[in-house]
């Protein structure tokens, strides 16, 4: 596992590669299209790091916790990323019994469809892209390499955090921001345990999912993206150290 303000900096750095390369695609994605904005998204303990970081020095915290009090249905994955990958590579059936998918707005959505806290967004948020503007099509199209960068990527992005929550974005807010409160829901229940029930554990890499005729693509943006900067290492030299 390596340190909190070392994975939030490793954060940032594959934030930063990513909108990099993504910026070459023909995306129909525009500021005030929000209809793939839903109660689903996903994120390590590291990424809700960076968020209530961010939220902090620029004193809006006040703002995500009155947004997390919004009601509405969770959307909670029933395995990790790689914990799916791994099932995958080895050859398992999948297992979606525990999935729960809904597509209600996000509460972090203003009135004029912009995410207020857009900047610290998790990767989830910002790999989602289609090629047509599914808010009027209804359904997304991902180029194929888009889809595969993504998996590799949030396949890195969770080993970083291995050993720590993984989970709904939602969830995994609501009890980093309430560690130290003790609230109980209706049924008496300490609502960090019951939120925490449905939180899973970041998973190391099983190795890289990836569709055979995508494999030169990728290896091309994982070869650059290894050689990333994180203070005084790589990305590449981390990811040994932590493998
Ligand atoms: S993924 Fe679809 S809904 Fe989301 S910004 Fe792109 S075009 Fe709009
Ligand atoms: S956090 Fe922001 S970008 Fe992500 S789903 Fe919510 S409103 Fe959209």
């Amino acid at each position: 596992m390596i340190s909190s303000p070392l994975a939030i900096t490793a954060l940032e750095e594959i934030y930063r590669f990513y909108a990099s390369w993504a910026s070459n695609l023909d995306l129909a994605c525009h500021k005030g299209c929000a209809a793939c904005c839903t109660r689903n998204v996903t994120m390590t303990r590291a990424e809700g790091q960076f968020i209530l970081q961010g939220l902090q020095e620029t004193a809006q915290l006040d703002r995500l916790t009155r947004r997390l009090q919004i009601k509405g249905r969770t959307g909670r994955p029933g395995m990790t990323t790689n914990e799916w990958a791994g099932d995958c590579l080895e050859g398992r059936e999948i297992d979606n019994r525990e999935t729960v998918q809904v597509l209600d707005p996000c509460p972090f959505l203003d009135q004029d469809q912009g995410c207020f806290m857009y900047r610290f967004r998790p990767f989830s948020c910002r790999c989602f892209g289609s090629s047509v503007d599914c808010g009027r099509t209804g359904m997304a199209e991902q180029p194929d390499i888009l889809m595969e960068v993504n998996t590799v990527t949030l396949q890195i992005i969770e080993h970083l955090d291995q050993g720590n929550y993984w989970g709904n974005m939602l969830d995994l807010l609501m009890i980093l921001t309430g560690e130290n409160k003790s609230g109980r829901d209706n049924n008496g229940v300490q609502w960090t345990e019951e939120i925490g029930r449905h939180l899973r554990r970041s998973r190391p890499l099983p190795g890289f999912l990836v569709m055979p005729d995508q494999q030169a693509a990728v290896q091309s943006y994982l070869d650059n993206l290894f050689t990333v900067r994180i203070g005084e290492t790589t990305l590449g030299a981390l990811l040994q150290r932590t493998a």
